[in-house]
């Protein structure tokens, strides 16, 4: 691993450069509570530099036929898969994750996302529309400039690579920005951009808070197209700032996902499912199944069958392969956690499975923001508990008697991200499915991801779609060319 004393510094024009002011921020390894690198704490004056390397790398990068696009995409799919341990090891000391699953999930699917969209532009139609007699039109899909990319912590690499992979493989230039608390993979996926021959310029990635550069970015008018992971409240933010210069946006906010498991389903795989749904990554994944409800006369065996296997996840030093529970994030998050657990026995809810910090893990995980699987059961569906986002690893369980009361309980959010359904009636699975308002709606899985599908949520869980055709029409301006006959 690299030293301890690294500071991680901004990537601008295809050189890494210490930020305008030379100031940094701790960054802190969730497993041990302690700092182990630095990350620059830029602000406008870096993010102005950033987009001016852009700006200056879009001519020539736009210009470049998609096949030669596509082969400094797959390069970067390359390049990951090569160091697939080292990123996965960074991602995992960087967030707290099981480093099996970094492994497994965040570095492989971020070499899919390049990979995907490298061959997504190889095989691209344009509309061509006759109109009678009169003209004929065809839809030129152009790439609209510079894109400003900001994500979240809990998927780091995965979700920023889900934006930077579209983005300029269509022919923008972008100016990234990670989260502050897990900066890490970012900037090794920059010397891999390097490695690969991108063009400079045309990956740039400004490291710091949301406000100093997340706020520089949505507020620069050279920037035209915002693509936006993270919270519900920073989204709202982000909308206030990017509507007055009529930016196009793209929101991917929270959820209070459904998990719905009627008494027809295959127990077996729906408790493994919803084991999953409910504590991938310390349920700290968008789309994890925070409200679990059960058809009531399956909901006894459901409960001590669910309970048995979610005690059995072993939570542990995120580095140690046998780990599947790992750290939360940083403090605050963990005390985020807390407060709902407490709040929702305020609100009459039982604790069927952790609710309390364990033991300390190691001597090394020590001071670790540790908190096991928390199971709840016995609050009534409207309650804050069941309403607001908690994002860590709880979740409330429900009974329901009727198709409908479920269909009512699941919708009954301001949030519209995912939802999963286990019936083994197919009918059932068409009707619910239809009726709920998710953006994805799994049946008997959960996170199975293709990534030609649109992906995105409804309400406030946010605005647009990604994935696939979505997302080369999002980073794209279509314009439409009318020759009279
Ligand atoms: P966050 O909103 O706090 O931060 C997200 C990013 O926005 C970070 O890079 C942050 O620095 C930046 N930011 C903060 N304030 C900003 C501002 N004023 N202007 C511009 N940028 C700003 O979210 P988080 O805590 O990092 O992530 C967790 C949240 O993300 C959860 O709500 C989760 O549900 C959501 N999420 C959604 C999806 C999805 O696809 N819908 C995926 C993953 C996470």
């Amino acid at each position: 691993m690299r030293s301890e004393s690294l500071q991680i510094p901004n990537f601008i024009d295809g050189q890494f450069v210490e930020p305008v002011g030379r100031k940094y921020l701790d960054n802190i390894e969730p497993a041990t509570g302690k700092p182990y690198s630095q990350v620059a704490d830029s602000d406008a004056r870096d993010v102005d530099l950033a987009v001016a390397a852009a700006d200056k790398a879009f001519v020539g990068w736009s210009k470049k036929p998609a096949a030669e696009r596509s082969k400094i995409l797959l390069g970067i799919a390359d390049l990951i898969e090569r160091d697939l341990e080292k990123l996965a090891r960074a991602e995992s000391i960087d967030t707290g994750k099981p480093l099996s699953l970094a492994r497994s999930l965040d570095i492989p699917r971020a070499a899919s996302n390049f990979r995907f969209f490298a061959t997504a532009i190889l095989h691209t139609e344009s509309e061509a529309h006759i109109t009678d007699n009169v003209a004929f039109n065809y839809t030129l899909r152009q790439p609209r400039g510079i894109a400003g990319l900001i994500s979240p912590w809990n998927l780091p690499l995965y979700l920023l690579s889900w934006k930077i992979a579209p983005a300029i493989a269509v022919g923008n230039t972008s100016v990234a920005k990670p989260s502050e608390l897990t900066p890490m993979t970012a900037y090794l996926l920059c010397e891999i951009a390097c490695e690969a021959g991108l063009p400079n310029g045309v990956l740039n990635v400004v490291h710091g808070t949301g406000p100093n550069v997340g706020g520089a970015i949505t507020a620069h008018p050279k920037v035209n197209t915002i693509s936006f992971t993270g919270g519900t409240v920073t989204g709202r933010e982000v909308a206030e700032a990017c509507a007055p210069l009529f930016k196009k946006v793209s929101l991917e906010l929270g959820g209070k996902n459904p998990n719905i498991i009627f008494a027809d389903a295959d127990l077996d795989a729906a408790i493994a499912g919803s084991v999953r749904s409910s504590f991938a990554n310390q349920g700290q994944v968008c789309l994890c199944g925070s409200r679990v409800f059960v058809e009531r006369i399956a909901y006894n065996d459901f409960i001590h069958r669910f309970v048995d296997k979610a005690s059995k996840l072993k939570l542990g030093d995120p580095l140690d392969e046998k780990t599947e529970q790992g750290a939360i994030v940083n403090k605050t998050q963990l005390d985020k956690v807390k407060f709902y657990v407490d709040l929702a026995q305020k609100e009459g809810g039982e604790i069927a499975l952790g609710g309390k910090s364990p033991e300390a893990i190691n001597e090394r995980c020590r001071d670790g923001y540790f908190f096991p699987p928390t199971i709840i059961t016995g609050l009534p569906v409207s309650c804050r508990t069941n309403r607001e986002e908690i994002f860590g690893p709880v979740v409330t369980i429900t009974p329901f008697d009727s198709e409908e009361e479920v269909i009512g309980y699941a919708n009954d959010t301001d949030y519209g991200l995912a939802s999963s359904v286990w019936t083994q009636n197919l009918n059932r699975a068409h009707r619910v499915a239809e009726k709920i308002h998710t953006g994805t709606v799994w049946v008997n899985c959960w996170l199975v991801r293709d990534l030609r599908v649109p992906f995105g949520g409804m309400k406030a869980s946010g605005v647009g779609r990604e994935g696939g055709t979505e997302a080369l029409h999002f980073f794209t301006e279509a314009k439409n060319i009318c020759i009279a006959k």
